[in-house]
């Protein structure tokens, strides 16, 4: 070793390693020059020598593999025939497929217990959603329960066995596997609908043993049988008979494959051509890979058995060539060793070992303690997508065990919606997946990582994952989105994912020309239930009607809260009106039930109005609207019925939105007028006061009676505005004539249902009324309500009519007769006149019924002290009759029609002839 030398340029760290580098190099090249040449001769010596003995070991081998398929394909015939008669003996008899037929099936074949290789018999039951019950609901989803908690399955069939009975649900998109144990793996769903296709026909498909409940039964192949059940020929498929089968079982019951071979049974790649006419086919490989392929056929499907001969029989049956070998190894690193030692001290290449060794063993520990430790999952898996490798962290976060996926297909662990994405981001690079892996407990966990490319990495040559478990962040994002999308009272979707929904099936039904309906539900008197009952009872109902009406619902339909008391279902592919008008019965029948709150019956009514979308055309805008407006009618038409949306409906809401702007703009032009009728005093013939009556002079139609607007401006609540307008109008027009004529006269004014149940109601006419000193003026305002104003919510109306009376207001009770009222009310309200409909007036003198009413009525006020004042008046023989049975006052065509505030003369007396008006 040269000495450091001051000055040198060289540091001396640098310049020993460098010095000993060389050394080495060169010590090694001898030595290893030496040790190739001599390890390529031993090994031409030990090739030379096994070929010679090759033939021999082909022979044993050859013979060893047909025993092993000696003894295994008679368990697959055996199997085979247990599989078609367990499906013979079903079909056609299990068309009802219930629990009782299954358990009857599997208890009578009794060859099910000595069935070797067989893991499970799973009857799977259509269950169409249409024709699913409540209770066959429940009891389905009880089911899929059971099948989750590992320890409640029902064990029906011989001991050794485990069997089930499951339910699934039919979607219109083909059949869902709800509650199998197993992944819901594309080839199984694709088995499903095959064996579906054709009575008799068993169908085979792999399983990921991996995912099935026992694993220690299952490592190497699984098969899954399935054979469908139809009850009756060219019928839907009722049922399914599930099988599952392990190859590794199978061939242990055949007493495996001797000690130094190992086999597999599998479902054949490639069949032979033979294997299509249901033969079995002998050995037809035999190649330099020492393996051996036959097949099988198990319920018309090839099955592959190949045997390997993984350590090598031939180099195992003799010794000689490695011994051959061996000897010329040993020799060779004696002679490179010897070489080496003479070139180098002894000293330094054990250092050299050393810190060479050292230094791996650090960056092995550095990456192992990564791999091993980390909480992310590391995978690697080959080109085929077969895991090579998983990180122990998969016990962890997948529940297995460390190498239980070893050798599976990976992407049979992802969800099937997600192995697209996987293989695209795969394909020839490196891309962020996110993915949801199923767990062994069978539930789904979200994944996140980054998938890398490296095939042509020789040291890799497949694809590496890393990902890590990100399911509580997109619980929290899934709980987020729930919440924005659902009514926190009921969970169901709200107005917002009612209209994505409803936005998502028209498009659906534009392009495969079916109908979408919406049904509009509307709780009749759930006011009352709250005012009554209380908020908290008013939830309650609310709730429970919502889960009624998902219960009620089909599956696929939506049901949601759109506010308040409305609940909006849409359906999707409803072929015609009737069959939503059918849906729309289920739904009443559903929650048309008394409901208990607290300890009150309560029984709950609904108005429901239904839609259906027409074509493309249709908007969701559209169809909610003339669903609301069905809805409406119904409720128009009297509570508890179904209404359809029809034309008529069409033009009446179009009419009703045109009326209602242009309504807005007459109040804004003052297009709105005031015509006045003269009340008659049928003592002496005066008029005793005037009835106001609104009209709307239309710039193009002309005068416009109140039956074409009012109901509009009730609905809008524009009769609010509308009738504030009519009191101050017709109290500033009546105060001038008072000033032209002063003496005691009342003006009469019609106010709405609504108006009087504005909170504010008192207070906007006591701001009208009490700057203007009515008394003084000897002017009096006399409010006419209907009877329902009256009836509707008598407890507010009793304090609003008294503080009315308080503003010296008087109050008469409108069309009196025609409502449905006790007479009770009378009593209790502060009323001051009796207006008798025209109805009964019209009547008087021909229809004794008529003459009674208005008799009755005229002695009733007589007894209360009220004001009688008949309506509608048009004959003097009518006159005379109310006169003669004490009528105080009359108001009607025989004395005047409602007239213009120009028409009306002043002073008054006597009265002004009957004319036309407008
Ligand atoms: P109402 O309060 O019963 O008004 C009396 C109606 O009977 C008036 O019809 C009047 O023109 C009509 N009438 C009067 N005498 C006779 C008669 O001898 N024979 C017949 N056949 N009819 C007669 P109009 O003006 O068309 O008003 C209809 C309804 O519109 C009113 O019935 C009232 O309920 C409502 N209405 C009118 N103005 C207003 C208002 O300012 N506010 C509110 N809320 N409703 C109003
Ligand atoms: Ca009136
Ligand atoms: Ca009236």
């Amino acid at each position: 070793m040269a000495a450091h030398a001051p000055g040198a340029n060289h540091s001396p760290a640098r310049r020993g390693r460098g010095d000993r580098g060389a050394v080495s190099s060169v010590a090694v090249g001898i030595a290893v020059a030496t040790f190739v040449v001599m390890i390529g001769l031993s090994l031409a010596a030990s090739a030379g020598y096994r070929s010679s003995l090759e033939p021999d070991a082909h022979r044993r081998f050859e013979r060893d593999a047909e025993s092993t398929h000696e003894a295994v394909v008679p368990q697959v015939r055996a199997l085979d025939r247990l599989v078609r008669s367990v499906r013979d003996s079903s079909d056609g008899q299990l068309d009802t497929t219930t629990e009782a037929a299954f358990r009857g099936l599997v208890s009578g074949q009794a060859e099910l217990a000595d069935a070797q290789g067989l893991l499970s018999v799973t009857i799977v039951r259509r269950v169409d959603s249409e024709s699913l019950t409540a209770a066959e609901f429940d009891a389905w989803v009880e089911a899929q329960r059971i099948q989750l908690d590992d320890e409640n399955w029902t064990v029906l069939g011989p001991p050794d066995v485990p069997t089930r009975y499951v339910a699934t649900l039919e979607y219109d998109d083909g059949v869902e596997l709800s509650g199998l144990d197993l992944g819901v793996v594309d080839e199984i769903a694709e088995a499903f609908a095959t064996a579906s296709e054709s009575p008799g026909l068993t169908v085979v498909a792999p399983v990921n043993p991996g995912l099935l409940g026992n694993a220690a039964a299952t490592s190497g192949q699984a098969f899954a049988l399935i054979s469908a059940i139809h009850g009756e020929p060219g019928a839907p498929a009722t049922a399914w008979v599930f099988e599952t089968v392990s190859g590794d079982a199978v061939l242990a019951a055949a007493g495996g494959s001797g000690d130094d071979l190992e086999a597999v049974l599998m479902l054949a790649e490639e069949p032979h051509p033979l294997t299509t006419r249901g033969a079995d086919v002998g050995p037809v490989d035999f190649d330099a890979d020492d393996d051996v392929a036959r097949y099988a056929t198990l319920g018309g499907t090839p099955l592959e058995l190949v045997v390997t001969d993984p350590d090598g029989v031939l180099s195992e049956t003799s010794d000689e060539p490695l011994i051959v070998l061996g000897a010329g190894a040993a020799l060779s690193v004696l002679l490179a060793v010897l070489v080496y030692v003479l070139a180098r001290s002894r000293d330094m290449a054990m250092r050299m070992v050393e810190e060479a060794t050292a230094s791996l063993r650090r960056s092995e520990e550095h990456f192992r303690a990564l791999v091993q430790h980390g909480s992310d999952l590391i995978l690697v898996a080959d080109g085929a997508w077969n895991v090579r490798y998983t990180s122990p962290s998969v016990t962890q976060l997948l529940g297995y065990a460390p190498d239980a996926l070893v050798g599976q297909p990976l992407l049979t662990a992802v969800h099937p919606d997600d192995v697209e994405g996987i293989r695209l981001k795969g394909d020839g690079g490196r891309g962020t997946v996110e993915a949801r892996v199923r767990h062994q407990d069978g539930s789904w966990r979200h994944f996140e990582g980054v998938v890398t490319d490296l095939r042509d990495d020789p040291a890799v040559s497949g694809f590496v994952c890393t990902a890590h478990d990100v399911s509580e962040r997109k619980a929290v994002e899934q709980r987020l989105a729930h919440d924005a999308t659902h009514d926190p009272l009921t969970g169901l979707p709200n107005r917002v994912l009612l209209l994505d929904r409803l936005e998502h099936a028209l498009a659906l039904a534009a392009r495969d020309d079916s109908h979408v309906a919406v049904i509009f539900l509307d709780l009749d008197r759930f006011k009352l239930v709250n005012d009554s009952l209380g908020h908290a009872m008013g939830d309650r109902l609310i709730i429970e009607v919502g889960r009624r009406l998902r219960r009620a619902a089909r599956r696929a339909d939506t049901v949601a809260r759109f506010g308040g008391d409305e609940f909006v279902i849409v359906c999707e592919s409803v072929p015609d009106v009737e069959e939503a008008v059918r849906i729309a019965g289920r739904l009443v029948e559903g929650i048309d039930q008394t409901v208990m709150l607290g300890d009150q019956e309560t029984v709950v009514g609904v108005s429901v109005g239904i839609a259906l979308s027409i074509g493309p055309e249709t908007t969701s805008e559209d169809l909610m609207a003339d669903a609301d407006a069905a809805m409406y009618r119904a409720k128009e038409k009297g509570r508890g019925r179904i209404e359809v949306f029809n034309d008529v409906m069409r033009s009446t809401v179009v009419h009703r939105l045109n009326t209602e702007s242009m309504l807005r703009r007459a109040l804004e032009l003052d297009e709105l007028r005031l015509h006045y009728q003269p009340v008659i005093s049928l003592v002496d013939q005066r008029v005793v006061g005037y009835e106001a009556l609104v009209r709307w002079q239309h710039p193009e139609r002309g005068l416009i009676g109140p039956a074409e607007f009012i109901p509009v401006a009730e609905d809008t609540g524009l009769i609010v505005q509308i009738g504030t307008w009519v009191v101050k109008e017709s109290l500033r027009q009546a105060l001038i004539w008072q000033e032209l004529d002063p003496q005691d006269r009342f003006i009469a004014v019609n106010l709405s249902a609504r108006q009087l149940t504005q909170p504010d109601v008192v207070e906007v006419l006591r701001a009208i009324i009490e700057p203007l000193d009515l008394a003084s003026s000897r002017l009096q305002l006399c409010l006419e309500l209907t009877e329902s104003c009256l009836t509707e919510d008598p407890v507010a109306t009793q304090s609003v009519l008294g503080q009315l009376k308080d503003l010296g207001v008087k109050i008469a009770v409108d069309d009196f007769g025609t409502g449905f009222s006790s007479l009770s009310y009378l009593k209790h309200f502060p009323v001051d006149v009796l207006k008798i409909d025209r109805v009964f007036v019209s009547g008087l003198r021909h229809d004794d019924g008529d003459s009674a009413i208005v008799a009755a009525v005229i002695s009733l006020g007589e007894a209360l002290g009220l004001t009688v004042v008949a309506e509608g008046v048009e004959t003097s023989e009518q006159a005379d009759e109310l006169y003669a049975m004490g009528c105080d006052h009359a108001q009607g065509f025989h004395f005047a029609r409602p007239m213009a505030p120009d028409e009306i003369v002043l002073p008054a007396d006597p009265v002004p002839v009957a004319r036309e008006v407008g």
